[in-house]
């Protein structure tokens, strides 16, 4: 298949990340058609579709008719099937379980035509884990988006030892027409790029954190303002959720069993307080005002 070859994109998931990718491809010129299990979370994709759209055109982003367009490429069942059953390429974005992906890849190899490609936007769970459950391994590689996936440019494409190069290529030119700026891996790699060097910089600040050197404060105003980051790393867990933070680095212990991968007392603490950042109100810094 080329990538002039694909005419619809399937999305599995409309949370946080498959609503934005959904859209995005519609507004790209893509049929889409994004599958959720629950009808709230589809709901809610519609009307964010609703609002998103004629905001683009407010803002002069779009005219009236690429958003009446893109309003009409996009698609949200409940039925795999009836929704992804006619998909040429497919981005699986559904909660972060292993067991549940493999479910998914098992379901989508059945239902999707044969030179569907099946790519995972999961954040650490590598291609290799799910590829096996389906009968064409080449077609399926990682295609890790970053939130919110309508802004962000970066897409990390990864290649597993099962993913042929056409499949990559064709996941590399796909992102280009979605208007993102993508990096290839050769290789799989726990954490890809991004992770793998965002946690060098958050475990280094907790340390520094820890170690009683200066203040969250005083640490983020320093990576905004010395290495220009937007934000800085207490900032940032404040609003990706120091619970995932927490999660993260106890599922890579449980896997690994390195101390240096256990998460550090100050994220512990935190996550045993339920200080989670803007989600509950508090992490390093207090939001309990602005709610
Ligand atoms: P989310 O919890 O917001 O959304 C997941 C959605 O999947 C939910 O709406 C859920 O109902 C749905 N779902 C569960 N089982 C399903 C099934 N069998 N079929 C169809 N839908 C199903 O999660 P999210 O933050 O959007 O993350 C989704 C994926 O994207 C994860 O693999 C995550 O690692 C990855 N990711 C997340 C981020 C982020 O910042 N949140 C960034 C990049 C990648």
């Amino acid at each position: 298949m080329r990538v002039d070859d694909i005419q619809k994109i399937g999305v599995v998931g409309a949370g946080n990340m498959g609503h934005q990718i959904a859209v995005l491809a519609a507004i790209r010129g893509y049929k889409v058609g994004c599958v959720d299990i629950n009808e709230k979370q589809l709901q809610k994709a519609r009307e964010f579709a609703e609002k998103y759209l004629p905001g683009r055109v407010a803002k002069g982003k779009l005219t009236e008719e690429q958003a009446r367009q893109a309003w009409d490429n996009l698609e949200f069942k409940t039925n795999m099937k009836e929704a992804l059953g006619d998909a040429d390429f497919v981005i699986e974005a559904a909660t972060e379980k292993l067991e549940l992906k493999r479910d998914i890849f098992r379901e989508l190899d059945q239902i999707s035509p044969p030179h569907a490609v099946l790519t995972t936007n999961s954040s650490f769970i590598v291609s290799s884990m799910v590829a096996g459950v389906t009968s064409r391994p080449e077609k399926v590689c990682n295609m890790h988006f970053f939130n919110p996936a309508l802004v962000m440019k970066c897409v990390e494409v990864v290649r597993g030892p099962h993913t042929s190069e056409e499949t990559a290529k064709l996941a590399m030119e796909l992102s280009r027409r979605l208007n993102k700026e993508p990096v290839e891996l050769q290789k799989e790699i726990y954490g890809f790029l991004v992770n793998r060097i965002l946690s060098a910089i958050n475990n280094e600040a907790l340390y520094l954190l820890d170690q009683g050197v200066a203040s969250a404060e005083d640490i983020d105003s320093a990576v905004v303002n010395a290495l220009g980051h937007p934000l800085g790393p207490f900032k940032l867990q404040d609003l990706t959720g120091i619970d995932l933070t927490y999660h993260i680095m106890m599922e890579r212990y449980r896997e690994t069993g390195d101390p240096a991968d256990k998460p550090s007392p100050t994220i512990v603490e935190k996550y045993v307080k339920k200080e989670w950042g803007q989600k509950t109100g508090k992490g390093f810094y207090d939001y309990s005002r602005e709610q």
